[in-house]
């Protein structure tokens, strides 16, 4: 499938063709079209496979052409295993941000809090983080996720691995309203806390398998 087949901005199109993208891999073909209908989805493919876009692409699609529920929540949290992952998926997503107005946050475990908060207060659109860091600033309220329309969480068995299933359950019970929006990504599925996880927080999900996940 090529990416002009899809009903994406031209910003989008444009991003995607200075990096000389042309083709959508197997799992952007099936996941962007489904997310794009604004229905729950869980997937998994092989590292490599072109994930981050998968679910970058319909989430900026989504930020450019639709009206926000609220003018301070963040639109979309995209919660990562790792530091070092969250840190690539927001690097990312800065560069398909490149010359526009929509403004994302990172927010990692680690770092100074204050310094989080003050950048939280810039309202942005985007928040990439680890579970662990979001979840306090959500006790701490410098993190509202009332306006929230789409969560993804990249890896979500890898962060149940490291113990981050409290959390996410607080995450998905603090972003809780009818309107929102959920893409599992996870490179095995049969996990009973997946199992769990999935059915808390997806509503009648799609699933996508893609060739052997690993
Ligand atoms: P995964 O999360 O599945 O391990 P990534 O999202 O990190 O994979 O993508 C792996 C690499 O493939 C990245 O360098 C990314 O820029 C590149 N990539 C993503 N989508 C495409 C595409 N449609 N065509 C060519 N390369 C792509
Ligand atoms: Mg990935």
């Amino acid at each position: 499938m090529l990416f002009t087949d899809l009903p994406l901005d031209h910003r989008i199109l444009h991003f995607l063709s200075r990096k000389q993208f042309q083709n959508a891999t197997d799992i952007q073909s099936q996941a962007i079209p489904h997310a794009l209908l604004g229905k729950d989805l869980i997937a998994s493919s092989k590292t490599g496979s072109g994930k981050t876009l998968a679910y970058l692409i319909p989430a900026l699609q989504r930020v450019l052409k639709t009206r926000s529920l609220s003018k301070k929540d963040p639109r979309v949290l995209i919660l990562a295993p790792t530091r070092e992952l969250a840190k690539q998926v927001f690097l990312q997503l800065r560069a398909l941000l490149d010359g526009m107005s929509t403004n994302a946050v990172l927010i990692l475990g680690g770092e100074n809090f204050n310094d989080q908060v003050k950048a939280l207060r810039r309202n942005p659109q985007f928040v990439v983080g680890t579970a662990g860091r979001v979840a306090d600033h959500l006790q701490d309220k410098s993190l509202f996720l009332n306006g929230l329309e789409l969560l993804i969480l990249d890896e979500a068995d890898r962060m149940l691995d490291m113990g981050f299933a409290e959390q996410l359950k607080f995450i998905n019970a603090m972003a809780d309203h009818r309107k929102r929006q959920t893409l599992m990504f996870s490179a095995t599925m049969d996990n009973t806390e997946l199992h769990y996880l999935t059915k808390t927080m997806l509503k009648a999900p799609q699933r996508i398998s893609i060739g052997s996940a690993g």
